[in-house]
């Protein structure tokens, strides 16, 4: 009968209209998924990883080292005298600093080494290989660092880094690789800031 072929074809318009939205409404969903993950593991302000995701980065990557029998490197760069930054400049040119020092390491750094942004104005960074390795990475960081100012609206703002790498093998725990690097950091504040401290066996006395 006439009306039935006209029912009948309505009920697949319908599905056909119902299936278009909802698979709409999936990619909504998967693509608000994927911002909210990001927002998850990212620093807002300066757009690196936050210190959660680094940490679980490293939990990754040292299960890796065991695997593999390799070694990793981590890194803690410090900026040198940022109280006077934000007591010269202000704290918005202090966040500026912070903003354009997060560019900078998202651009110099390769898939593999991983930066974030630790704690207030220190940074790590998870790299494959030994410390030694990425040397001329790190010389080259603080030196771009040293020699190019940051324009904010109070004026440009000079930094220089004070940071400490060390090598780690896949059994050294999260708590020792920080402090191991905190105290390879503290060396270059002590040693004159603005430089590259190497610790290579912290371990030993
Ligand atoms: P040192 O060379 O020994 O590292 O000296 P410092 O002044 O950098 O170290 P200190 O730990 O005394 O000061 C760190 C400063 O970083 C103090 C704090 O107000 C500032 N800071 C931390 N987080 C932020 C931030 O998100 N924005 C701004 N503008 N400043 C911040
Ligand atoms: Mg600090
Ligand atoms: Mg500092």
């Amino acid at each position: 009968r006439d009306s039935g072929i006209v029912f009948a074809s309505m009920d697949i318009t319908d599905r056909k209209q119902a299936e278009k939205e909802l698979l709409e409404a999936n990619r909504r969903l998967l693509a608000m998924q994927k911002v909210l993950k990001r927002e998850a593991t990212r620093d807002s302000l300066t757009g690196v990883l936050n210190r959660r995701a680094i940490l679980e980065h490293l939990n990754e990557e040292l299960a890796r080292c065991r695997r593999d029998g390799t070694c990793l490197s981590a890194a803690i760069c410090d900026i040198d005298h940022f109280k006077s930054v934000n007591d010269d400049y202000g704290h918005q040119a202090g966040d500026r600093v912070l903003r354009a020092l997060g560019k900078l390491l998202r651009q110099r750094c390769r898939s593999s080494d991983i930066p974030c942004r630790y704690g207030g104005e220190e940074f790590l960074l998870v790299l494959p290989g030994e410390a030694g390795r990425s040397a001329g990475f790190h010389e080259r960081l603080v030196k771009s660092v040293a020699e190019h100012a940051i324009q904010t609206r109070s004026g440009a703002v000079r930094i220089t880094l004070s940071l400490g790498a060390i090598t780690v093998s896949g059994d050294a725990d999260t708590d020792e690789i920080l402090a191991r690097a905190d105290k390879a950091m503290y060396k270059a504040k002590a040693e004159g800031r603005n430089r590259v401290v190497f610790i290579s066996d912290a371990k030993a006395p």
